[in-house]
């Protein structure tokens, strides 16, 4: 059963760590016939709803589940606007898309990527008319909504100005935690900040349940809500009668079970990804044409990923030729996603100039960040990115 998950060498971008109860968890469910139906769903959204000091949490499949489930709790309609960011994994985008209603994609500040307060303001005061049910889209006579507020690669968006904005428009706010679960804003935890949250345990995540999402607010209504539609909106479960068309999102118990293994590590978890965030700072200090993407005053990351800025001229190669360098030794990186202003997924989707988004894209690697990444891996990564041409 010893076999090695990582083929010697290789050093993976971000895999899960299973050092805790995972087996034990999942052995207790077969011994129980615990599959569909069992305890750890109940026992995992417990425990995320206190990582997040949050009062209610659902479970869903995935966090692309969660945040379509959270988009419609929030009373997303059809033909809605909905502010995002416009660089950031394509899922909140989709969930938009989902509903039938639009994203408005906006230009991030250039520093770390996140959605940008300013350009936020700047939409809904030039672009939209105050209107009694939200601000309305000048141009398409379209309501905007909501925004969603991606907490890009574990670091916390800037939320008291885009909370004030959004209140002040009449907007909901959506947080994407997907990434940043563990993360704090001026104390508080990621998560907790707007009106809905959502997070992720894809395999990928600083904690997995082998797939799966969760839904948080400290709204009871729209958490029953969120439940009810999950399980298909259903209201009588012997006569199978549902009000509403909902979906099957459920979580099964044995991802649960891994889950909450999982989130029993959390706090040792945000530790390594810390001292892994600690130790690329000491290790890329000097190194002229690269610099690591830094942490505002207002935040606390998880450090999900750390991400560094490649400047070819004072680097001697850009972002993709360090990538293939590193492939070729085994060290697997990754670019940031596609901007959504020139995805062909969201092609025509209302947008404002994305200037920073495209530069960053152009210039930003993310660097291996497993929770289980040995010094002496990351010592590798270091000297192999220290030793550029010059
Ligand atoms: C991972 C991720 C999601 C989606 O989560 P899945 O569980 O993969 O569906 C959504 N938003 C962001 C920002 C993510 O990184």
């Amino acid at each position: 059963m010893n076999v090695p998950a990582i083929s010697p060498g290789r050093i993976p971008l971000a895999e899960p760590l299973l050092t805790g109860e995972e087996a034990a968890y999942l052995a207790d469910c077969i011994a129980n016939n615990w599959l569909a139906a069992g305890p750890y769903v109940e026992r995992f959204e417990a425990r995320v709803a206190q990582a997040v000091q949050v009062p209610h949490a659902v479970a869903c499949a995935s966090g692309t589940a969660a945040l379509h489930v959270a988009l419609r709790v929030a009373g997303i309609q059809p033909g809605d606007l909905v502010c995002l960011p416009a660089l950031t994994f394509i899922a909140p985008a989709n969930a938009v898309r989902y509903l039938n209603a639009e994203p408005v994609l906006l230009d991030v500040e250039p520093a770390r990527g996140e959605l940008d307060p300013e350009r936020l303001d700047d939409f809904l005061t030039e672009r939209c008319r105050p209107s009694p049910g939200g601000a309305v889209h000048r141009e398409t006579g379209r309501t905007v909504r909501a925004v969603i507020a991606v907490h890009l690669l574990g670091h916390p968006v800037d939320m008291d100005p885009v909370i004030a904005i959004a209140r002040r428009h009449g907007l909901v706010v959506i947080e994407d935690a997907a990434e940043s679960l563990g993360s704090r804003y001026r104390g508080k935890s990621t998560g907790s900040l707007g009106d809905i949250a959502c997070f992720s345990f894809n395999g990928n995540k600083i904690i997995t349940s082998a797939g799966g999402g969760m839904i948080v607010t400290s709204r009871s209504d729209w958490a029953d809500r969120a439940r009810h539609l999950v399980h298909q909106a259903r209201i009588d479960a012997t006569e199978s009668i549902h009000d509403t068309v909902g979906y099957n999102y459920r979580l099964s118990n044995p991802q649960a079970a891994i889950g909450l293994a999982q989130i029993e590590h959390l706090a040792d978890y945000l530790e390594k990804k810390r001292h892994i965030a600690r130790r690329y700072r000491e290790l890329l200090a000097d190194v002229p044409g690269i610099e690591l993407s830094p942490a505002a005053e207002w935040g606390e990351s998880n450090c999900w990923l750390n991400m560094i800025r490649i400047d070819p001229a004072a680097y001697g190669m850009d972002r993709r030729e360090l990538a293939h360098r590193l492939a070729a030794s085994g060290i697997e990186t990754r670019p940031l996603w596609q901007p959504l202003v020139d995805s062909p997924a969201h092609a025509g989707a209302l947008h404002e100039p994305a200037p920073c988004a495209r530069s960053l894209q152009a210039s930003a690697l993310c660097l291996p960040s497993s929770v289980g990444l040995t010094e002496s891996d990351q010592s590798r990564v270091g000297a192999m990115i220290r030793r550029r041409s010059s």
